[in-house]
């Protein structure tokens, strides 16, 4: 029996199949564009031998309805899977759960109904993954289907960590508050560290830093979360690729009463132009980090600047934590950039991290540590992986029901 997972965003839909029972890959696949006239789709088929065997094909895919039927077609082509049958679960990412999901959730009608009220709160993400839902269940309607949320794992954030200082009407009648994202990945990692360094996770403190082209923190005490910096929406926080992170709000207001920008205006502001591409008008940290390396004044900035945000988080969170045990690099940026997890860490030695250069510029695709000998806390990079996590939740879901 397999296992798959849907992650539909915005523009794209990416999909993995796992095999039972130990959850391996047995294919994986992205397609771009939707929307667009003509939209990349690719499968990467996994063998038991571990060779790799890839399909593409570029199709126009108007939207996500049409972009499941192009996965199912690639998976029967490629011979991953040839029945639906053979599905013991479908799990879907679903960007936000509000307060209404605090873990994963065998979806029916009223899940359905709950993810479709919570659209305000994430207009782009939230259709797709209902679209990506509907469409799976209208053709898989035997299959038991799985949503895992991205906010489930910061429902545990305490309400003095998770409220804004608005009047309180505003959480009670507009549910503003802070939700935090990439929840499954920082539950993944944090999981993971602990594994790694051979303690329970009850009894760890752990900043988890997820940084990839959205970017958020996390501070994990005994396995949950009790602060994150992603907000109501992901703008909130750490710099981004495109987006700002933390400001004062009263920018919006000045900017729209001296330069005329309307609403819609300051949202592609703070979501599309600032951030990383703001400061450098790169959003690519690879490239950014060659430009630095160049002598680029603003490039070095924007990584600069990246880095010190990223370490009055870490500051912020070894406070709120009471002390911590072990911070965790994950997401493209924190798994492969030595140069952040340097930038980010230089500093903090009196705190009793202090970073082992020599194992800080290796690379691996499992979790290593970079911490010198004499740090106090274990600083580790852990490759994140949504989908096994969304697939393992799955299981555990479909196994409990
Ligand atoms: P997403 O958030 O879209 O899932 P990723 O987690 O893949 O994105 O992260 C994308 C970011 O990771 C980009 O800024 C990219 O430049 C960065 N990245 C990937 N590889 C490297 C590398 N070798 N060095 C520095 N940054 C990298």
């Amino acid at each position: 029996m397999k296992i798959l997972v849907l992650n539909a965003g915005s523009s794209s839909l990416k999909f993995q199949l796992f095999g039972l029972p130990d959850l391996r890959v047995l294919a994986s696949g992205l397609i771009e564009q939707i929307g667009d006239e003509q939209s990349p789709a690719r499968l990467i088929l996994f063998d038991d031998a571990g060779s790799e065997q890839t399909l593409k094909r570029t199709t126009a895919v108007a939207e996500h309805r049409k972009a499941i039927m192009v996965m199912a077609d690639l998976l029967r082509e490629s011979g991953a899977m040839t029945d639906i049958n053979e599905l013991a679960g479908i799990g879907h990412r679903v960007v936000h759960g509000g307060e209404a999901f605090h873990e994963p959730v065998l979806i029916d009608e009223s899940v359905l109904a709950a993810v479709e009220e919570l659209i305000p709160l994430a207009p782009l993400h939230n259709p797709a993954n209902l679209t990506g839902i509907r469409v799976a269940m209208e053709h898989a309607d035997t299959v038991p289907q799985v949503a895992v949320f991205d906010t489930a794992f910061h429902q545990t954030i305490p309400d003095y960590g998770y409220l804004y200082a608005l009047p309180y009407t505003l959480y009670e009648e507009q549910k503003v508050r802070r939700y935090g994202f990439h929840g499954t990945s920082h539950g993944y990692v944090a999981g993971q560290a602990a594994h790694y360094l051979s303690k329970p996770l009850a009894g760890l403190n752990i900043i988890s830093l997820h940084l990839g082209n959205g970017a958020s923190a996390a501070a994990v005490q005994g396995g949950n979360c009790i602060d994150t910096s992603m907000g109501l929406t992901p703008l909130e926080g750490l710099i981004m690729g495109t987006r700002s992170g933390d400001l004062d709000p009263a920018i919006l207001f000045y900017l729209a009463r001296e330069t005329g920008m309307d609403m819609d205006d300051l949202d592609t502001l703070l979501n599309k132009q600032s951030g990383l591409k703001g400061i450098c008008g790169e959003n690519d940290m690879r490239t950014i980090t060659e430009l630095a390396e160049q002598g680029d004044q603003q490039a070095r900035l924007a990584l600069t600047m990246f880095c010190y945000r990223l370490k009055k988080y870490i500051g912020a969170y070894i406070a709120a934590l009471g002390g911590v045990d072990c911070i965790v690099f994950t997401g493209g940026i924190g798994e492969n950039s030595a140069i952040v997890r340097q930038m980010s860490c230089q500093g903090l030695e009196r705190l009793g991290i202090i970073l082992d250069t020599e194992k800080n510029a290796q690379r691996h695709n499992e979790t290593f540590e970079i911490q010198a000998t004499d740090s106090m806390v274990s600083i580790l990079v852990v490759p994140t992986d949504e989908e096994l996590a969304i697939a393992t939740q799955t299981m555990q879901v479909i196994n409990n029901a």
